[in-house]
């Protein structure tokens, strides 16, 4: 069993260090973040993951799993150092890369003994080159024995567990054969495919999947918004095209379209590679800008339906980036709110998880403890974010709650008919509506 560090303790870090401790192995998780390494010692999750908190309990408690802000502590004779910090947007879309340096300007002061550093950041290719330069270059012991593995991480919020223990592949690459053959036994007890390749091309396959899976929901969206123009409906669309075992049917269902921490960042931080090398990358643009109209498509069929904002009472369902976590990064929900909120109209809202941090972002949203409450005066009900709780709701109590009758069901979850029979007016993305 290996003795391993890794370096962040966020949604990657905090599952990848679980996981392997899951797996028999020490794991010492690290964060520069104390009150977060705090929480965690005392037992509090950081982030909401289904799973996680039962999991961590039991490796801390079979002494497999600690937490620390001490790099000297988390690198003391460990054989890997898995790097999994975060790798936010810069203004221009480029990958801001501190975090990264800062993790590996530390590894460069405190390691004194041979390892292996994996990078489990989405990182710009040429990061493992880099990340190797600022250690040869920085550590103080001339002859110090060390490789950068890139092994990218493709785990989905909501699911993490369950992804990082059975991926569909696990990909890794550097210049040192031998080093990625070491970080593949890591992985071999999941008996998943594992593909070894160069450093750099590893990299790509990380930003080049995340780009596609981007691609495909604003694919399906742009033809959502010609359904709805010419009366098809796209869930059928996307039905049929799946069957086609050439397409397949993930990644097809039209909505508000994609958010969260990853798939905005990397789309842009791959366009922006792209530019500066001197490709044109006219699709990814086309990929971003859909997405963006599709947020602004909620906001169009809200004010189609009710006309000025001004005054009106628009509740939102869903809060998250998507269901089943609580991150909000770059959540369609709350950019939607904030549109809705700078056309004069009040908005109040509900998420199972995502409250705190979306208060934290729009303090001029108001909560409510459930989804009834939230149609409590409202004028339109929103649904932002399909969480399951929200599938069958009594819309009979909505109804007589509501101020108004209009639904824009921004995920395609409710049946439209349905809701028309109840006297709504009802409009969900590519599909006819009954209202219309
Ligand atoms: P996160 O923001 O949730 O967590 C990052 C953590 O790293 C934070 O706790 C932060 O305090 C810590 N940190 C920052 N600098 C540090 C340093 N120098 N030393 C120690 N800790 C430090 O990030 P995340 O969502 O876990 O993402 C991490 C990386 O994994 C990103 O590159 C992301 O693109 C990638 N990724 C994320 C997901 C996802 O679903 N969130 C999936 C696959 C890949």
């Amino acid at each position: 069993m290996a003795k391993i560090c890794v370096i962040g303790t966020g949604y990657v870090g905090l599952v990848t260090g679980t996981c392997f401790s899951d797996m028999g192995h020490q794991v010492t998780c690290l964060d520069i973040d104390k009150s977060r390494i705090e929480q965690l010692n005392r037992g509090i999750m950081p982030i909401y993951e289904p799973g996680l908190q039962q999991l961590v309990e039991q490796n801390v408690e079979a002494g497999r799993l600690d937490f620390t802000t001490s790099y000297p502590k988390a690198l003391d004779n460990s054989e890997f150092a898995i790097i999994a910090v975060g790798t936010p947007s810069s203004d221009d879309g480029e990958a801001d890369m501190h975090y990264v340096k800062m993790a590996a300007d530390s590894i460069a002061e405190y390691l004194d003994h041979p390892i292996i550093i994996v990078n489990k950041s989405t990182v710009p290719v040429g990061t493992g080159d880099w990340v190797a330069e600022i250690i040869h270059d920085q550590n103080s012991h001339d002859t110090l024995n060390f490789s950068v593995v890139s092994n990218p991480e493709f785990l989905r919020e909501g699911s993490a567990v369950n992804d990082f223990m059975k991926p569909d592949r696990v990909v890794l690459g550097s210049t040192n054969l031998k080093a990625a053959r070491k970080v593949a036994e890591l992985y071999e007890a999941l008996r998943s495919p594992i593909m070894i390749t160069d450093l750099r091309t590893v990299e790509m396959i990380k930003y080049a999947s995340n780009a596609y899976l981007a691609t495909r929901i604003s694919y399906i969206n742009e033809i959502a918004n010609i359904c709805e123009s010419m009366g098809a409906d796209v869930r059928e669309v996307a039905r049929g095209m799946g069957m086609d075992k050439r397409i397949g049917p993930a990644f097809l269902d039209a909505g508000l379209g994609w958010g969260g921490s990853c798939f905005p960042k990397d789309v842009k931080a791959l366009a922006h590679m792209a530019a500066t090398h001197g490709a044109h990358p006219q699709l990814l643009q086309a990929v971003v800008d859909i997405n963006h109209n599709q947020r602004k498509g909620a906001v169009k069929k809200l004010k189609g339906a009710l006309g000025d904002l001004k005054g009106k009472m628009i509740g939102v369902l869903g809060l998250s980036f998507k269901p089943n976590t609580d991150d909000t990064r770059d959540a369609p929900a709350l950019d939607i709110i904030r549109m809705l909120l700078a056309a004069g109209a009040t908005v109040q809202g509900f998420d199972p998880q995502a409250m705190k941090a979306s208060k934290a972002e729009l303090p001029d949203l108001i909560l409510c403890q459930n989804p009834y409450d939230v149609a409590k005066g409202a004028d339109a009900l929103l649904l932002a974010t399909e969480w399951n709780e929200f599938k069958s709701l009594d819309f009979e109590r909505i109804k007589a709650n509501m101020r108004g009758r209009v639904i824009v069901d921004g995920r395609n979850i409710w049946d439209g008919q349905d809701l028309h029979d109840l006297g709504f007016i009802y409009f969900g993305i590519g599909v006819p509506s009954p209202d219309a």
